[in-house]
């Protein structure tokens, strides 16, 4: 007795079942599935895996995506708790982690966090192991450095999200300044990805081109700036939509090699007086290898004290890491 699809297709040859555009996303929260809507709509992957500990949230938000496949062309979404879901993939994006407990401090969220990544990354590389990781979850440049330790892969494959979504902000800003669209108006927030109560003085902003020079010169901008991730945070209790749009634009110049310039978190230790193994943002081109190069960008003595200040901040926490 034949089968349906047996009456109504006739095999000729068996599909390859490697994936060669495969993306995972660890973590289905906020972020993570941000991420995931993004990356669907853009094309970019011909897989998409998610992975979360969370399983019955995790179930129901990957039927929700597969219910809209007529509108998107990833043929294939998968997800589970268990990494074999994971596997084969190019570029492996990790959303998870813990939220600030009230009265925890800075340091104990990062331990919470450290231990999260102990779970999570000795499966993924077992899993892929050429893959690309982009971390996202905070704090992020000092995850980014701890996920490149645990993982034993190089630092050219462990891209911390980092200041590519504070530059996509404060171009936006600068757009709404001056009526222009933001894709116009060039500017680079390079240094710490503070966390989501990130001081001002842990920003640096380096702008380069006109319009940014206008900003940086004609407003008191760090609070300025400072406001638009404090505000979302306030209104909606996370952030999601823009950083799901970031994150996908550096899934997209990974994916599709196109060797764009953006600020990521990456190893800067022997670069401006930095001594440590230190993740910072900086200007780099993306491509299929991940990070291939960093832009050697001029700062002034300010600027490098800013950037040297930054780098001793993490230090301080990350020295006293346990993992
Ligand atoms: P969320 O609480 O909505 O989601 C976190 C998810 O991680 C949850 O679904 C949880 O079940 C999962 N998780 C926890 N432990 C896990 C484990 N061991 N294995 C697998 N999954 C696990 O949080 P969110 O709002 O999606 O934020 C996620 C992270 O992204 C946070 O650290 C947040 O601070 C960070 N973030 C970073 C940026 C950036 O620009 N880098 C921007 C916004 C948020």
């Amino acid at each position: 007795m034949s089968t349906v699809k047996e009456q109504l297709i006739e095999n000729l040859v068996a599909e390859d079942a490697v994936s060669q555009r495969k993306i995972t996303i660890i973590g289905s929260g906020s972020v993570g599935m941000a991420c995931a809507i993004c990356i669907l709509l853009k094309d970019l992957a011909d897989e998409l895996a998610l992975v979360d500990v969370a399983e019955d949230k995790l179930k129901g938000e990957t039927m929700d995506l597969q219910h809209g496949s007529l509108f998107f062309s990833t043929s294939k979404i998968v997800s589970g708790k268990d990494y074999k879901v994971s596997e084969n993939s190019k570029l492996v994006i990790v959303t998870a982690g813990a939220r600030q407990k009230e009265g925890e401090s800075r340091l104990d969220l990062v331990q919470r966090n450290v231990t999260i990544m102990k779970s999570i990354i000795p499966s993924i590389v077992r899993y892929s192991p050429d893959c690309k990781m982009l971390i996202v979850s905070n704090p992020v440049d000092i995850l980014t450095y701890v996920v490149w330790k645990i993982s034993g892969l190089p630092a050219s494959r462990v891209i911390g999200s980092g200041c590519n979504l504070d530059s996509a902000r404060f171009r936006y800003l600068i757009g709404e300044k001056l009526g222009v669209h933001p894709t116009s108006c060039h500017g680079w927030i390079i240094g710490e990805h503070g966390d989501s109560s990130g001081s001002p003085s842990k920003w640096m902003l380096k702008g380069y081109y006109v319009f940014s020079e206008l900003i940086y010169y004609e407003f008191d901008f760090f609070p300025f700036y400072n406001c638009s991730a404090y505000e979302v945070l306030k209104l909606k209790g996370y952030t999601s939509w823009a950083v799901g749009l970031s994150v996908t634009d550096l899934a997209g110049s990974i994916l599709k090699n196109l060797r764009r310039v953006h600020p990521v978190s990456t190893m800067v230790k022997g670069l401006y007086g930095i001594k440590e193994e230190i993740f910072l943002s900086i200007p780099c081109i993306l491509g299929r290898n991940g990070i291939s190069d960093i832009v050697k960008v001029k700062l002034n003595s300010q600027e490098e004290t800013l950037l040297k200040k930054s780098a001793n901040t993490l230090w301080n926490i990350q020295k006293d890491l346990e993992f």
